[in-house]
């Protein structure tokens, strides 16, 4: 009897993690692709935690979670969607318990909950300050020992291939793939394929994000006949500090805590007021009165603004009112990283400045995580889940640690929804790549120049605080590079800097034409030509 072909999962983050899982759980055969190592990833990143109520008989806390989101979504989130993935949270968080992921108790054994940033309350489960790196190592340990998953690390999934070349509503059949030491593009079939490849941060410098979010899957999906949607909404971290390896990201629960945002006029004022607490002396009142502890979007425009004003690089993060022995055991990761740049929690002040670090929009997708089309039509095999799919859930704003949480329960459902589904076939013959006559990329140099450019024009254009003019800059120079790049793909072999390079170009080009879109300012666009929608994402 014909076989089905695997599933091919594409991203090795918590999302494309749990749904192998789940569907090799359920007796289907996985081949998870992931362009680098298998731990490379925004999830091993992942700091602050992941967001959950455990019981699902407590109304009045789930309740509460819905509309912290729905406030920080702007009044544009799905609201059944939110409602939805809230209530399945505690089921989702016993599974990873199950898988082994050890997040922090309390001396009794209850699991330790924090606050961030627009939560109304303590709701996030963490692993100290590398909740992440706690999932993902579990996730992994769990699907290197299952036998019907096959990971290929350094593998990178060049593009989808359609069963019906000029109709994507026939659905996917396949891939094309390249191993870093290729110079060869193999095709894949496939019973159905789960784009798990999270953001795309990388367009932007500075960035928390790591060097694999280059937008890959929204790219791929999108020259396929997705629909995505939503672009114009960029999450900006607001701390993020200049790190020798990376941009490093400095964790909200830290302001939690109680940290507070000051400049250096602040910082001057408070050391000779004598005052025990730095928190009025914060130039964040000025735009919301939570201060410091307003969402991201607030925070990170108030610090813009006060560097494009006083020209400098960094605002201070003031945390030597603080217990530092009490903070260097809640943040060994940040301490760690900040040792390296002589710099010590509960003493000095720490330069922080925002960074790109979420996509909200996505590859628009159903209750399943099915890819739609541009008329709402399920692409049939295709699937988008975890940061690279848009499920509604975020609105115009992401709240703090909802991100883990919508990805790990739309992997359980895509997971759920294909082991439901009657697995495709299959064609005999899948086609191959074309590579006649194409040429090795005889500079990799000048696409580094052009990649560049591309994050410099994004910072710089299309960043937290957007202009008409400066989007339509931003457009021209797109058109550019885009010409550029697609001159170079039609002569060349497809290396992994020329594929990611395409793929980010047209996915900024997604986030120019839907930032030119938007008639109002909300969430996290903001376009000063524009008036606001009058929805303030603070809660
Ligand atoms: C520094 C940092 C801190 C964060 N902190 C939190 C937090 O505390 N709480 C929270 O909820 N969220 C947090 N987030 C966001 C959250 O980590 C991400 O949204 C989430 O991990 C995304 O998971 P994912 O599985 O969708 O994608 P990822 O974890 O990013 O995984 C994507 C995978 O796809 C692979 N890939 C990409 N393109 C290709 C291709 N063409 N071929 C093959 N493989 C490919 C990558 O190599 C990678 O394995 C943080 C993000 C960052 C960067």
């Amino acid at each position: 009897m014909y076989e089905a072909p695997p599933v091919a999962v594409v991203g090795s983050g918590i999302a494309g993690l749990f749904c192998a899982l789940r569907l090799a759980e359920g007796g289907r055969k996985v081949q998870i692709f992931t362009k680098r190592r298998t731990q490379d990833s925004s999830t091993n990143w992942a700091q602050g935690g992941i967001a959950a109520i455990l019981d699902k008989t407590a109304k009045e806390a789930i309740e509460a979670h819905v509309q912290d989101t729905l406030a920080a979504g702007a009044g544009t989130c799905d609201e059944t969607v939110v409602r939805a993935v809230v209530s399945e949270a505690g089921d989702r968080i016993r599974d990873l318990l199950e898988l082994g992921v050890n997040f922090q108790r309390d001396e009794d054994g209850t699991l330790h909950r924090v606050r961030e940033g627009g939560h109304s309350s303590s709701r996030i489960l963490h692993a100290k300050d590398a909740t992440g790196r706690e999932i993902e190592r579990s996730l992994i340990d769990a699907v290197s020992h299952h036998a019907g998953i096959t990971v290929h690390s350094d593998t990178i999934v060049v593009d989808l291939i359609r069963r019906n070349h000029s109709n994507p509503t026939a659905g996917v059949e396949g891939l094309w793939v390249q191993h870093e030491n290729d110079v060869e593009v193999r095709t894949v079939s496939a019973s159905a394929v789960v784009l798990a490849t999270g953001g795309a941060g990388q367009l932007w410098a500075p960035t928390t994000n790591p060097p694999v979010s280059t937008g890959d899957g929204l790219a791929m999906a999108a020259r396929f006949g997705a629909h995505v949607k939503d672009m114009a909404f960029v999450q900006f971290h607001p701390t993020s500090i200049e790190h020798p390896s990376r941009t490093f990201l400095i964790t909200e629960a830290l302001r939690g805590e109680g940290a507070v945002l000051l400049d250096d006029e602040g910082l001057a004022k408070w050391r000779m007021s004598g005052d025990e607490d730095p928190a009025p002396y914060s130039f964040t009142l000025k735009t919301s009165p939570k201060g410091s502890m307003g969402t991201r979007d607030v925070v990170a425009r108030a610090i813009d603004a006060n560097l494009k004003r006083s020209g400098r690089n960094a605002v201070w993060l003031v945390t030597e009112h603080l217990d530092a022995e009490r903070l260097t055991d809640r943040f060994p990761n940040i301490q760690r990283m900040l040792s390296d740049l002589d710099l010590r929690l509960g003493m000095d002040p720490i330069p922080v400045r925002p960074a790109a670090h979420y996509t909200v929009g996505g590859v628009a997708v159903n209750a399943h995580g099915q890819a739609l089309d541009d008329a709402n039509r399920p692409l049939p095999g295709l699937y988008a889940i975890g940061e690279v799919a848009c499920t509604g859930m975020h609105g115009a704003n992401r709240l703090a640690s909802n991100s883990l949480l919508e990805a790990v329960v739309y992997a359980q459902r895509t997971a759920a929804h294909l082991l439901d589904s009657e697995p495709y076939l299959g064609s005999s013959k899948l086609p191959a790549w074309r590579a006649d006559g194409l040429l090795p990329v005889e500079e990799h140099g000048a696409l580094a120049h052009d990649l560049n450019s591309l994050r410099e024009t994004m910072g710089r254009e299309v960043g937290i605080m957007r202009r008409n003019a400066r989007l339509a800059r931003a457009q021209r120079r797109l058109d550019l590079f885009a010409e550029e790049v697609d001159n170079t793909w039609l002569r060349c072999r497809p290396t992994k800097d020329l594929i990611e390079l395409r793929n980010m170009v047209q996915v900024a080009m997604l986030v120019v034409k839907d930032a030119s879109a938007q008639q109002e300012n909300r969430g996290l666009h903001y376009n000063a030509d524009l008036t606001d929608a009058g929805h303030e994402s603070t809660p």
